[in-house]
């Protein structure tokens, strides 16, 4: 269901002295209107902590990975219903840095998304060009090929999802896509997401890579991005507002 939305990714950060703050300090500075949303995705670790903080306000919590399997022999793996135990609304899939660094597959994400909706949650569906992929002319045609692994995995249920692009280029570098680029690929997707499935032109479209306060209002000024996934700048309470209420 498209609105507008703000998660923070944390990734590996964070002690349970600094996340009090950074939670109260959300819990304090946010206001809620219409249907603006923020989200956090802190580390398993820090979910008790999370709902505890934010419990009864209007900022959810989720996490930022999940296995594909749903119990079992998967030493080290944390499955979609333990985190959804933890009162998650939303799960991060298919990170580039997930990707990247975990050999994290197309199928694999896929199957994530899939275990992230049987457990009750909705999956930030990440995708993402790298720069050498944009500059040869392939960047639409990688995360079509990204979204469509999803959507063979989990059908007509797209519609339940939120999509990020996040081209890796742009991922904690300080270089963000222009807002023509971001609303040009989000059209893409966009017009993927409706030729697949009629509802799920509807769903939310995230652009994340080195949104700060400074150009949070220009990307999400465009027609298709609807929010967006920010991760180090989602560690500072007034930034993170800042983009929120841009
Ligand atoms: C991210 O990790 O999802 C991300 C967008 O990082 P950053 O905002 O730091 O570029």
């Amino acid at each position: 269901m498209r609105g507008k939305l703000v998660v923070g990714n944390w990734k590996m950060n964070g002690d349970l002295r600094r996340n009090d703050a950074l939670l109260a300090g959300l819990r304090a500075g946010w206001q809620a209107g219409g249907t603006r949303e923020i989200t956090v995705c802190v580390p398993f670790p820090y979910l008790w902590q999370a709902q505890a903080a934010l419990s009864g306000s209007n900022i959810g919590w989720g996490a930022q990975n999940v296995s594909e399997h749903a119990d079992g022999a998967h030493t080290g793996e944390v499955a979609a219903s333990m985190v959804a135990e933890f009162g998650c609304r939303y799960v991060i899939v298919g990170h580039s840095e997930r990707r990247a660094l975990y050999g994290e597959t197309d199928e694999m994400v896929a199957a994530k998304a899939s275990a992230t909706l049987q457990a009750g949650m909705t999956p930030i569906v990440c995708v993402g060009e790298t720069w050498a992929e944009r500059e040869s002319g392939n960047g639409d045609a990688v995360v079509i090929r990204q979204l469509d692994a999803v959507v063979s995995r989990i059908g007509s249920r797209i519609a339940e999802a939120v999509v990020a692009y996040e081209p890796v280029w742009a991922i904690g570098t300080g270089r963000s896509a222009t807002p023509e680029l971001a609303q040009a690929v989000h059209e893409v997707l966009r017009a993927r997401l409706r030729k697949h499935e009629a509802a799920a032109a509807n769903v939310s479209l995230l652009y994340g890579g080195s949104v700060k306060a400074g150009n949070a209002k220009a990307l999400f000024a465009c027609a298709d991005i609807d929010g967006g996934l920010i991760g180090g700048a989602s560690l500072n309470v007034d930034e993170f507002l800042a983009i929120a209420g841009a």
